[in-house]
């Protein structure tokens, strides 16, 4: 037991804190703009997301064969990851939430799957790595969810323990599995990827909003 440690709650970045599908939309419609492409592109790339989890360079390869697209594959990658970051935000009541956890005693971060620049310009232009203790990045810890370590990172970087301590997150495998595995209560946000929600993924709590999430973990 490590009673003298604060609480630790950890929360998924994409459709969790932000909504990831609604700003890869925008960023798609912007995008197709700036290279000479209408609506028939912005389809094609809406079918083709898979909510981001289809590889960037899969993504990319295919459009710029549809398209003949002149940039190469990783150019049109590397812009990707610089630019659609730019295209999130977080609601200011989501931004009160953390704010409050922390008020509270929480040690609140951000466990995140996903590469350093992308992610980073995310929690940066968003507002949200001003409001939490750490965002852990996957790609700069050297390991994913649901691989309990990542938890177990987060809390000793901010000095506190998983026990008592929550994750929140969209993705039954990642963030619900990830947390379990780490000890931690879980809440399931939104009704995503409902293919993996399997019968050992069960959350503590399922609620469609993160706002939810706020209440119950400040409840205590
Ligand atoms: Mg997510």
């Amino acid at each position: 037991m490590t009673p003298d440690l604060p609480r630790i709650a950890c929360f998924d970045l994409d459709n969790t804190l932000i909504d990831r599908d609604a700003a890869f939309a925008t960023w798609a419609e912007w995008w197709a703009q700036s290279v000479g492409l209408g609506a028939d592109a912005v389809s094609w790339l809406l079918d083709r997301d898979e909510g981001g989890f289809r590889p960037r360079a899969d993504l990319f390869g295919g459009a710029k064969e549809q398209f003949g697209l002149r940039a190469s594959v990783e150019a049109l990658e590397a812009a990707y990851d610089r630019e659609h970051p730019l295209f999130t935000w977080a609601e200011p009541e989501v931004l009160d939430g953390l704010r409050a956890l922390r008020t509270a005693g929480w040690r609140v971060v951000v466990v995140t799957n996903g590469g350093i620049v992308q992610q980073g310009i995310k929690l940066e232009h968003t507002g949200i790595g001003a409001v939490v203790d750490f965002g852990c990045i996957s790609e700069a810890v050297g390991v994913r969810k649901p691989d309990p370590v990542i938890f177990k990172i987060a809390a000793d970087r901010v000095g506190a323990t998983l026990e008592g301590g929550w994750m929140v997150g969209d993705h039954p495998a990642y963030d619900i599995a990830g947390g379990i595995a780490a000890g931690l209560r879980t809440i399931r946000v939104g009704d995503h990827h409902p293919e993996a929600a399997t019968a050992d993924r069960v959350p503590t709590h399922h609620f469609q909003s993160v706002l939810s999430a706020f209440e119950v973990i400040l409840a205590g």
